[in-house]
């Protein structure tokens, strides 16, 4: 059912939440838009500008590693400095109750770590644009380290000093393989909830958006806070269309 009103749409959630035991909440970028960093689909939007760099790309040419980190520096410029938002906080509040053991989430932006859910306890699907791994060697560098180098040649991607191995943001993007371990938890969180909370996301993206319907399929219940319509709707038992923050700030308090 699509909840009517903006407190008919909290009741419901909270008597969902309060009637379960292992609730999973699985996120979007739409989670972290009030903090101001715009999601993927919304007219205006940097992604909307510029097309994403496949993985292929990435490992074939220098121009586009160059290019790819040319758009992280000026992203971190944007956004480096944001902070959780409501919806981040109430979700870190609700692990603290003991009701979400972890949050499965689509975002690259660290925020629900920041808001103080243990790093073990955030479920990376897409992984994390606030650091860097080696492609080969696996060994990680931190932002400010890639800058320095960026910026003294020129603008030119570094490599791993180490192995030589191209060096990139712990993010997965299109054409990379799933992260094997983060995709497992997922699926055995999922298998063992009973409430799916999908927060903030379109449900277009494969394999993320199948929790949701593999959630459904193993008897928990399912609710989508979004703005916006999903494909997914139909089969949710509660569908509020409303704002994350505002729909989820309620339950900091109980
Ligand atoms: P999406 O952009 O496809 O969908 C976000 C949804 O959230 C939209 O349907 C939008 O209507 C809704 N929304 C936005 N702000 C809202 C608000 N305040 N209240 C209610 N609804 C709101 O995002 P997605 O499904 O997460 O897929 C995009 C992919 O791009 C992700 O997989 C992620 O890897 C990446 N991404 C990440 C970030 C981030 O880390 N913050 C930002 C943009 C994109
Ligand atoms: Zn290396």
């Amino acid at each position: 059912m699509i909840a009517p009103d903006l407190p008919t749409a909290v009741d419901r959630l909270r008597d969902l939440i309060e009637s379960s035991d292992v609730v999973l909440p699985f996120t979007g970028a739409g989670i972290s838009t009030e903090c101001g960093i715009p999601d993927f689909r919304s007219p205006g939007g940097i992604w909307t500008k510029m097309a994403p760099i496949p993985f292929d790309e990435f490992v074939s040419s220098q121009s586009m590693r160059d290019e790819a980190w040319r758009r992280r520096f000026a992203m971190q410029d944007q956004f480096g400095d944001a902070r959780p938002g409501r919806g981040h906080r109430a979700l870190a509040a609700l692990h603290r109750q003991g009701k979400a053991p972890a949050v499965i989430t689509q975002n690259i932006d660290n925020l629900h770590q920041d808001s103080g859910i243990p790093a073990a306890n955030v479920i990376e699907l897409h992984g994390n644009t606030t650091y860097a791994l080696c492609l080969d060697c696996n060994k990680r560098y931190e932002l400010p380290w890639v800058r320095e180098r960026f910026d003294k040649a020129g603008g030119r991607a570094p490599d791993c000093p180490h192995c030589s191995g191209f060096i990139k943001t712990a993010t997965i993007s299109f054409g990379q393989a799933m992260p094997e371990d983060a995709m497992r938890r997922a699926g055995e969180l999922t298998e063992s909830c009973d409430l799916f909370l999908a927060i903030g996301s379109s449900l277009v993206v494969w394999p993320a958006a199948g929790f949701p319907l593999m959630a459904k399929r193993r008897g928990a219940r399912l609710a989508i806070i979004n703005r916006e319509a999903t494909d997914f709707d139909d089969i949710a038992d509660l569908v509020i269309r409303d704002d994350i923050g505002a729909v989820l700030e309620p339950l900091m308090t109980r």
